[in-house]
């Protein structure tokens, strides 16, 4: 266990110069104060958990103060927005503190969002609210919890600083780790730039430092773009499997990791509704929930785009052809999972869409119906859950064929039915109104909210005590929030 200033640090980023990223000191906020932290992050620096409440904790993690070892920086990046290209982008309220290594060995950038304006915040203050700081602490850390890759959040820091969006709310500041802050959108950025010897020197950065693997492949660039694809295909099965629904699936908001990242206006389905669109600012409904597989495609393609300097169009296109393949082969898989399944059929992908189509009518919940469902033998879940269901002969029809098809699946026993599918379906989600209750308790000094929702959903496959009340459907006035994207 480490105390705050025995972190190591190896700023490799920072190393590549100054055509990468933007020397910045962050800008402190006034009165900071810790409003959570979230221990499972804090184990990845090796840090102890105590150390969180400490007043030099609140201090670095809100600009006063600094390690001596740590070089700020803003990077710079483009990307494509709603479809169209923005030629600069970059960090505009976010900074690089550095990277830190921890015993393992694993290295994790430090970013400090909401830290002040950069040379790219264009019209923006630089800064972050409460509010969209507690989202993004509470959907890191609970998308991780899901077994989703995301990005990590270590702490969030509130203040007095006042900050304007559509109305006076307070400054405050995520801190978040990734093993890289690297987007699509860097690439797309050397390349519309037209700098070929800084996008070659940023391809083999990431190549060394987070595709190593692939050095041994005929084609390093090739492997790693191919490693790429199949990464974003798994992560946004993951994210139609479990009901997430990013908002803003722009290419400067995509991981070259392959890891959810830049949270905004995004939401857990309550209801199944695959043309949800939670981002308000999404008139088209480009991000949709079911526009996210092609969507995940469509950014791959921009990246292959900007990377037609090292991979020839060929191979590029080959590699893009694995994603849809691999998306539906990770979904399905997963979806059987959920279904309580353990072997393969032809007609699952059927039985998986006959279900969704059902609970879209209906206004079904995604995530209780899938716990419901292993609570009990089949036969029994599925009279239970027909109350839910309003096409009842449709609903009839389909628990018919479920379990005839969970009968070919195997004998059971109840007890091994129920821990194998409550380990896949979650009984507690970050649902939009959940979120929300512990905003507007966090706006008003009372963290203990943020707190108690942060720990129920570090756990959302088990069970616990007396938290009921987080696994319910959202009451009526938590149905249809609008989440504002001035975050
Ligand atoms: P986002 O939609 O959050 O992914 O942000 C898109 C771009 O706008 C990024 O370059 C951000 O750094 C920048 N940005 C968003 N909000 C602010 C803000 N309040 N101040 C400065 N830049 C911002
Ligand atoms: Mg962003």
């Amino acid at each position: 266990m480490k105390a705050l200033d025995e972190l190591t640090f190896d700023n490799r980023f920072a190393r590549l110069g100054d055509a990468f990223s933007t020397h910045v000191l962050p800008e402190p906020l006034d009165e900071p104060r810790l409003v959570v932290a979230s221990n499972a992050a804090m184990a990845l620096l090796d840090l102890d958990p105590a150390v969180a409440d400490t007043p030099v904790f609140a201090e670095l993690f809100s600009g006063h103060k600094l390690w001596a070892e740590a070089e700020p920086r803003a990077m710079v990046y483009s990307g494509h927005q709603f479809g169209g290209y923005t030629p600069q982008l970059g960090d505009g309220r976010g900074l690089l503190l550095g990277e830190v290594y921890n015993e393992a060995g694993e290295h994790w950038d430090l970013h400090l969002k909401g830290a002040g304006m950069t040379p790219y915040s264009r019209m923006g203050d630089g800064r972050a609210v409460l509010r969209s700081s507690i989202r993004e602490f509470l959907a890191s850390e609970a998308l991780h919890a899901l077994g989703i890759p995301s990005s990590r959040a270590l702490c969030v820091i509130g203040s007095s600083t006042p900050v304007w969006r559509e109305k006076q709310e307070r400054g405050a500041m995520v801190l978040r780790l990734a093993h890289s802050h690297i987007r699509f959108g860097h690439f797309e950025y050397f390349y519309y730039t037209k700098k070929p010897e800084q996008q070659a020197e940023l391809a083999e950065h990431v190549l060394n430092l987070h595709y190593p693997e692939c050095r041994e492949q005929p084609e390093p660039y090739l492997a790693m773009f191919r490693e790429i694809v199949e990464r974003n295909a798994e992560m946004i099965a993951k994210w139609q499997a479990y009901g997430f629904c990013h908002g803003v699936m722009n290419t400067d908001n995509m991981s070259i990791l392959g890891i959810t990242f830049d949270f905004g206006p995004f939401a857990f389905l309550d209801d199944f509704d695959a043309h949800f669109i939670c981002n308000h600012s999404d008139h088209e409904g480009r991000y949709s929930f079911s526009n996210q597989v092609p969507i995940g495609q469509w950014n791959l393609s921009a990246l292959a785009q900007a990377l037609t300097p090292f991979i020839s169009v060929d191979a590029l296109k080959e590699a893009l052809g694995l994603y849809l393949p691999l998306y539906q082969a990770h979904y399905l898989d997963l979806m059987r999972r959920r279904l309580g399944l353990t072997t393969a059929e032809d007609d699952d992908q059927k039985l998986v869409e006959q279900l969704l189509k059902l609970m879209q009518n209906s206004g079904v919940d995604y995530t209780l119906f899938f716990r419901r469902l292993g609570d009990e033998p089949a036969a029994q879940a599925v009279a239970r859950l027909r109350d839910d269901f309003v096409d009842l002969a449709g609903f009839d029809a389909w628990a018919e064929l479920y379990t005839a098809r969970v009968a070919r699946d195997g004998d059971y026993s109840e007890a091994q039915r129920r821990e194998r599918m409550h380990a896949v379906n979650p009984l507690y989600i970050l649902r939009n109104y959940l979120a929300q209750n512990a905003i507007a308790a966090a706006e008003s000094g009372d963290y203990s909210e943020v707190r108690r929702l942060h720990e129920v959903l570090s756990n959302p496959f088990e069970e616990q005590a007396g938290m009921e009340q987080y696994a319910q459907r959202p009451p009526d006035w938590g149905k249809h929030l609008e989440i504002s994207c001035s975050s």
